[in-house]
């Protein structure tokens, strides 16, 4: 729509009264930078399709971290409270890959991961194509008079992967499903900003939004005593203190 997506929630936003400001950047790059840099953050609402993303998000050490995610059973909410220290944070809660992203589109696709590392919304090009595993280039050949963008390969091939046909109707992603999952992230934050002692679910996962609640699971996930979270506890903690006698001195 010629806006990025950051741009334009802020603009939603600020529309509603609220002071926001926008970043568009990885998230580690942002936690770099020097407006985050500047923020006392105390709460963090993640709605990231990426692992790693995630795992970097813990480390602004909020006092309250909500994730939501959308997944192949259905839509989930993990928490990270520092108030709650035998809780896994996302960085042990959500351990790295064993391969990296590119690796893992390179042995779907074929192609080699000087072209997965290079822009995606671009058409795959001939050199592209003889650069790629020998078995899978009349398949790419045929992606490329189908005019499909490296994106659009990928998607492809993973939906191949799975059974699927992307032209038979396969869809990444059901609307409703990310919706109830940004319901249970705005649920589970108002209940750990506001209601601190209520009995609160660190990992629920929902599998049916036809069957309801009745289908879903309370999770668990102990925390990894060798985890950043519990070597580099009381650091962390004193940030956190720290941050709480600024904000008050700032009322
Ligand atoms: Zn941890």
């Amino acid at each position: 729509m010629g806006t990025s997506k950051a741009q334009r929630l802020a603009q939603v936003l600020r529309d509603g009264g609220v002071n926001v400001s926008f970043e568009q950047s990885a998230i580690a790059d942002a936690a770099r930078g020097s407006a985050l840099r500047t923020m006392a953050t105390e709460l963090v609402l993640n709605a990231l399709d990426d692992v790693e993303a995630r795992r970097d998000t813990q480390l602004l050490w909020p006092s309250v971290l909500v994730d939501g995610g959308i997944n192949a059973v259905g839509a989930a909410v993990r928490v990270h409270r520092l108030d709650r220290p035998r809780w896994a944070c996302m960085r042990c809660g959500f351990k790295q890959a064993a391969s990296s992203a590119i690796a893992v589109q390179s042995a779907a696709t074929g192609l080699s991961e000087a072209t997965l590392a290079a822009d995606h919304g671009r058409g795959l090009t001939d050199g592209d194509i003889a650069a790629a595993r020998p078995e899978l280039r009349p398949w790419l050949k045929e992606q490329q008079q189908l005019g499909r963008t490296v994106c659009a390969t990928i998607a492809e091939a993973q939906a191949r992967r799975v059974g699927m046909n992307l032209a038979a109707g396969f869809r990444p992603s059901a609307p409703f499903v990310a919706a109830m999952s940004a319901t249970l992230v705005m649920t589970e934050a108002l209940k750990s900003l506001y209601f601190k002692q209520a009995q609160t679910t660190q990992h629920f996962q929902l599998e049916s939004m036809f069957i309801g609640p009745k289908s879903g699971a309370a999770l668990r996930t102990s925390v990894d005593t060798r985890c950043e979270c519990s070597v580099y506890r009381s650091q962390i903690e004193k940030v956190a203190a720290d941050r709480g006698k600024l904000a008050q001195s700032a009322r």
